[in-house]
């Protein structure tokens, strides 16, 4: 997709500009063997994930799996790399901020 046709929702931007999300556990912990899990949600975007750790080691035992909310990708037809998110990202925030500057003037 050209950049500069993107449109992203405000509450996705924080993420996109620095590339993390602002995890918070949003269930218990739940231990299946050798594997202590926990679900998580980013108090931003809305995104989930489920991560995983061993343990005994307490490494990650697998990627993680995430679900995200809709139009927080762009995929298939119409795919936006990361460089295109975070540009769009910019423009919401700068959106913000001349919105702010007119008012004040
Ligand atoms: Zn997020």
């Amino acid at each position: 997709m050209a950049r500069g046709t993107i449109r992203l929702r405000e509450e996705y931007a924080e993420c996109r500009l620095v590339g993390r999300h602002q995890w918070r556990r949003s269930g218990r912990f739940e231990l299946d063997g050798a594997d202590l899990g926990a679900t998580y949600r980013c108090g931003a975007c809305g995104t989930r994930a489920t991560f995983a750790w061993n343990v005994w080691s307490g490494e990650m035992g697998h990627k993680p799996s995430y679900e995200y909310p809709e139009g927080y990708l762009r995929t298939g037809k119409g795919k936006a790399t990361r460089a295109d998110m975070r540009q769009a990202a910019v423009r919401v925030v700068v959106g913000r901020i001349g919105g702010k500057r007119r008012r004040a003037a």
